[in-house]
């Protein structure tokens, strides 16, 4: 199954505003996806609009969340359903900071529906770190059914092996990110990614032109425990 598990939507405040769900959707089947997951920052608001659109086009969506947990790492949240998502993202809109959010100074926030209709914005900025530790995060979507796996763990920051510096074996993490697939063996041999993890790549696009034209199939061991 060719496939992309990381690409944001215009909820997210740092994607463009070209990224609604239905374009996303449209796009991914043009260029050969079979199963993607949005995954915008702390909200699953953009879900329902994504799931019709994929529908619509006969792509599989994968339900998710890319939650900023209180030490700043992006864990992806993989749900069983758009409503566990909802669910969820309810639960980490009560976590996120009370920040005061300007629209034009870090984008709009847009809840659109499969149309491309705007509707409404989200007033909580949405980048901000969750009241919630890693632990925290990780037992929530557990909890609501889903597999919580650490995003871009290869990268300098906002990431599992930047903030903590070792990979966390008490987390339970049964699969891993990578920005770049390439950097797998140094991680492994530094002992930094224990062996044996099944290892994911996604574009995590936050721009059309950022979204693959070409995808990877999922690795079967991640597909048994993604679906
Ligand atoms: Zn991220
Ligand atoms: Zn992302």
């Amino acid at each position: 199954m060719k496939y992309d598990l990381h690409i944001h939507t215009c909820l997210s405040p740092c994607a463009d505003r070209a990224m609604t769900p239905a374009t996303v959707a449209g796009m991914a089947k043009l260029s050969g996806a079979e199963l993607i997951a949005v995954a915008d920052h702390n909200s699953a608001a953009n879900l329902p609009a994504a799931q019709a659109a994929c529908t619509a086009y006969g792509l599989r969506l994968l339900p998710a969340i890319e939650a900023c947990t209180a030490e700043e790492i992006h864990l992806l949240c993989y749900l069983p359903s758009v409503e566990a998502a909802l669910e969820l993202g309810e639960v980490f809109r009560r976590h996120l900071p009370p920040y005061p959010y300007d629209p034009a100074v870090w984008g709009e926030q847009w809840v659109m529906d499969e149309d491309d209709n705007i509707l409404r914005r989200e007033g909580r900025l949405l980048t901000g770190a969750l009241e919630l530790d890693i632990y925290q995060t990780a037992a929530l979507c557990r909890s609501h059914g889903g597999i919580p796996v650490p995003a871009h763990v290869d990268k300098d920051s906002y990431s599992l092996l930047s903030v903590f510096g070792l990979w966390d074996d008490s987390l339970g993490f049964e699969l891993a990110e990578l920005a770049d697939l390439s950097r797998a063996p140094a991680l492994l041999q530094s002992g930094r990614l224990p062996g044996g993890l099944p290892l994911l790549t996604s574009s995590d696009a936050h721009a059309l032109e950022t979204m693959r034209e070409e995808y990877p199939p999922l690795p079967a061991c991640a597909l048994e425990r993604l679906l």
